[in-house]
């Protein structure tokens, strides 16, 4: 099986070359991950003739796959929630995707949460096994619990409000967003620490409460308690994982592009979006190429749309300065790891172990300069399990991926050097981080860790390479009270016929990077609406 995304043999894309013909486009979309290829997918439906973008020389953004001697890992897939019949973004998947993807549950638990003193807890499959769970666990706080979870219904109901208002003009998303926020509270706008603190539980409850952050990459003095409210709900019908792999999804949804004339471009780079009088009319690439069109959609990331594809006048405007001011989510390391053997017997299963070397969530970063300090959370996942279609082969080959949070700053003077050819001291330091990230490893899941065959890091520097990753950041903006009442960040731009999408005009992780290009597309064409109901 390949990395590769392929329909009938062949590919669902090509690379781009100077020679491609021209021709008139309906809509331009920059970025092919999860928000690009909604889009693009979406509007090809409706009988727009896309072009679409990628720099990379594979479509899928952070949903692309790669391949190293017979193993396969995703880049940006562990779990989707959501995934259940009857659930919006499961029925706007099976729609993009025209039902030709299968999601398999991660089973029961679906996430396994272990502290250093002890303190352990499995996330069950199912909003009423969690609660009575927790109230197992901590009989004296259920009254509080009750209290808790229905404040988080509460905020799921009136949070999603904000992914209509992101389509509307802004004049409009003002004054429904005063009204709607008069009548109920905007838990966009608060700390995840300030909910959580009011109610005062006890110190594991609020670690069983918070520990599944690194979902959304802000610790909850940070994160705003929209988006950790949502981040409860999406897993409330569990978590699932498509089978084939991530690159399902481009092999299913861009197939839609192409029936509908339009065109997939890899190793395609654009240099800047092209305005004539206020209005977007196409693409200029790096080598100079420019492609016409009536309008163009930007999901190559809020950062990189304002600070690299917008021409000067509008880099310099009130809009990009706002959107430039929001911080990064956080970078991160990924260790992609090869097994062979029974990993299962030995321990590994399709559920995520996070495996945390503190008692509290006040840390979103591994100072890697430090080096007594272990990682404060490291992610692990075996990806090969979670799918039952995979074929292990004879030699029962295996994947895992183990994620973490590390600071810029340590990759930061590399970053205008070329991949592949950094020098040695880039060389030693990653050497030295997998030195130590193997170290935890072999400690918290030795019987596991006896199969691995080779493995491989991937760094800060690798997303800003492959997928033009603002300072290596994994979920774009990060998750944020600022980000989330940012008026600028929005589909809507001040160009005229040149819109946003992709995770930064939504919230974060794969469904919402394909809402966002659902979200991108009302605004070309209205009958999108109907997918968000
Ligand atoms: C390690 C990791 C684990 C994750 N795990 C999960 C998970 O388990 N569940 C989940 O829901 N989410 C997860 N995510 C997050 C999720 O994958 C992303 O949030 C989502 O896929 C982002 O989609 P996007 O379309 O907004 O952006 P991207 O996927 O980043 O796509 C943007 C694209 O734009 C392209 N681009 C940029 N500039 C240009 C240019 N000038 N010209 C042409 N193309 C350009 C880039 O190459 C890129 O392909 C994970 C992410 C990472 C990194």
């Amino acid at each position: 099986m390949s990395a590769i995304p392929m329909r009938n043999g062949k590919r669902v894309y090509e690379h781009y070359s100077p020679k491609i013909a021209d021709e008139q486009w309906d809509v331009i979309v920059i970025g092919s991950g999860m928000g690009g290829m909604s889009c693009s997918t979406a509007l090809s439906k409706y009988g727009k003739k896309v072009l679409l973008l990628e720099q990379h020389y594979v479509p899928g953004g952070f949903t692309h796959m790669f391949g190293r001697k017979g193993y396969q890992w995703d880049v940006g897939v562990h779990v989707m929630g959501e995934m259940t019949p009857g659930e919006i973004p499961y029925k706007m998947l099976h729609w993009l995707t025209n039902g030709e993807v299968t999601m398999n549950s991660l089973g029961d638990p679906f996430d396994s949460f272990y502290f250093p003193h002890g303190y352990t807890f499995h996330m069950p499959e199912g909003s009423q096994k969690l609660i009575a769970s927790f109230k197992a666990q901590f009989p004296n706080e259920a009254d509080k619990l009750d209290k808790y979870v229905s404040l988080v219904k509460k905020a799921d109901i009136v949070s999603k409000s904000f992914f209509l208002f992101q389509t509307f003009p802004l004049w409009l998303e003002k004054i429904l967003s005063k009204i709607w926020y008069s009548i109920s509270p905007n838990y966009w706008a608060m700390t995840t620490e300030e909910v959580i603190t009011s109610f005062n539980f006890s110190k594991d409850l609020k670690l069983a409460l918070t520990s599944h952050w690194g979902y959304y990459g802000s610790v909850p003095k940070e994160s705003s308690f929209g988006v950790h409210a949502l981040t409860h709900t999406h897993f409330w019908n569990g978590a699932r994982y498509p089978q084939g792999g991530a690159k399902v999804f481009a092999e299913a949804m861009l197939s839609n592009v192409l029936k509908a004339g339009g065109k997939i471009l890899t190793k395609a780079s654009v240099k800047e979006v092209i305005v004539d009088n206020g209005t977007a009319v196409g693409v200029r690439m790096d080598d100079g190429r420019e492609f016409k069109s009536k309008y163009v959609v930007s999901t190559a990331g809020a950062k990189t749309t304002v600070n690299r594809l917008v021409p000067e006048p509008f880099r310099q405007s009130d809009w990009a300065k706002k959107i430039r001011s929001i911080s990064d989510s956080p970078p991160y390391l990924c260790l992609n790891l090869a097994f062979k053997g029974d990993i299962k017997a030995a321990g590994a299963r399709s559920g995520n172990m996070w495996l945390y070397t503190v008692e509290h969530n006040d840390q979103c970063l591994w100072n890697i300069s430090d080096p007594n300090e272990r990682a404060h959370l490291l992610y692990v996942s075996f990806p090969s399990l979670k799918d039952p279609h995979h074929d292990a082969g004879p030699e029962q080959m295996h994947t895992g991926e183990c994620v973490t949070f590390v600071d810029w700053k340590d990759f930061a003077k590399w970053e205008h050097t070329e991949f592949g050819e950094r020098e040695p001291d880039y060389e030693a330091l990653k050497k030295s981080i997998e030195a130590r990230m193997l170290a935890e490893l072999n400690l918290r899941i030795p019987e596991i860790m006896k199969h691995l065959e080779f493995c491989e890091l991937s760094t800060p520097l690798t997303a800003a390479h492959y997928a033009r990753a603002s300072q290596g950041a994994i979920y774009g903006l990060g998750a944020t009270p600022q980000r989330f009442t940012c008026e600028e960040l929005r589909v809507r731009t001040p160009i005229k016929n040149f819109y946003m999408g992709g995770v930064d005009v939504a919230t974060l992780g794969v469904i919402s990077g394909m809402t966002s290009g659902i979200l991108a597309a009302t605004a070309i064409d209205k009958r999108a609406y109907l997918r968000l109901l």
